[in-house]
């Protein structure tokens, strides 16, 4: 019988979600970063968001609590900055061995309540079970946030010819960065704020598996330039698409705005990078085949 290892994530999803209905408040669905949903306010839309990090594939149990608490939050407020918006109300839930510390599991929160802090998010609520005896310890966490709705950009929305775009550098993530980055949510309210943001997403799996979703949402192919992919110290073109949790910002803006957001940029974000890597294209099949990335099931 089939099993989730030959399908993989993508083709999972693909599958789950053909039988779901719409309902007529939901702005978009599955497949983006986060559920668009309109509530009736006039400015804004309602941001919805679950996700979870597991012992052994998105941590260690050797890892400090706090560095995996603030990933645990991290993740999905990133997600709430990929939509051009802001986090507002967290639950979390937790699944734990009950041969787990307790003080292990008070540090976890303490590195919550620190991320979701800086970010203005509030852990409103929560809940706890108990697992088999050596099962890997589960945290996810769920959240709302908001979304001006003229600042909102999907996954989908990339045209022809527009700029592809990263923030930060990518690759070797493993090093640390996965357990303590910071969400890049007050650079994708710049951007949404100012420039034509025409699609956008985090960067959780890796370039080579995240752009090609973002370009084949768009109904575009891409042209990469790969000799321009920013990597960071210590790592190589290789490992900026293939390692992942880079959650940085990749989007996509129109050609004639990139002189003017570039210098722009480098006077407000002075500290961190920004770089255009190709260029979305008419043609669906892409200029280069990516190899690597991250997905669940397969990798
Ligand atoms: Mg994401």
């Amino acid at each position: 019988m089939e099993d989730l290892k030959h399908i993989g994530e993508d083709a999972l999803i693909g599958r789950l979600v053909k039988g779901l209905g719409k309902g007529a408040d939901v702005v978009v669905g599955p497949g983006d970063d986060c559920a668009v949903i309109d509530v009736g306010d006039e400015e804004r839309y309602q941001l919805l968001k679950t996700d979870c990090i597991v012992e052994g594939v998105h941590f260690l149990a050797e890892t400090p609590g706090e560095q995996v608490g603030w990933k645990a939050v991290a993740r999905v407020i990133s997600d709430f900055a990929a939509m051009g918006g802001m986090p507002s109300q967290l639950l979390v839930t937790l699944v734990m061995p009950e041969t787990q510390h307790v003080a292990y599991v008070e540090k976890l929160y303490q590195g919550m309540q620190k991320c979701a802090a800086e970010y203005g998010a509030v852990i409103s609520g929560g809940e706890t079970s108990s697992l088999p005896t050596s099962s890997a310890a589960v945290i996810s966490i769920s959240g709302t946030g908001w979304v001006k709705k003229a600042h909102l950009v999907r996954r989908d929305g990339g045209k022809v010819n527009d700029v592809i775009m990263v923030t930060g550098l990518l690759g070797g993530s493993i090093q640390g960065k996965h357990l303590s980055f910071h969400p890049r949510v007050k650079e994708a309210q710049w951007l949404v704020r100012d420039f034509s943001i025409h699609s956008m997403m985090d960067l959780s799996d890796g370039l080579a598996k995240d752009l090609p979703r973002l370009a084949a949402l768009s109904g575009c192919g891409y042209e990469l330039n790969e000799a321009m992919i920013p990597c960071s110290k210590g790592s190589d073109t290789a490992g900026a698409l293939g390692d992942g949790e880079d959650y940085e910002l990749l989007f996509t803006v129109p050609a004639h705005e990139l002189d003017t957001m570039t210098e722009k940029w480098n006077a407000h974000f002075s500290q961190l990078s920004l770089t255009p890597i190709g260029k979305l294209t008419s043609d669906m099949v892409p200029s280069v085949s990516l190899g690597g990335g991250w997905e669940h099931f397969t990798s």
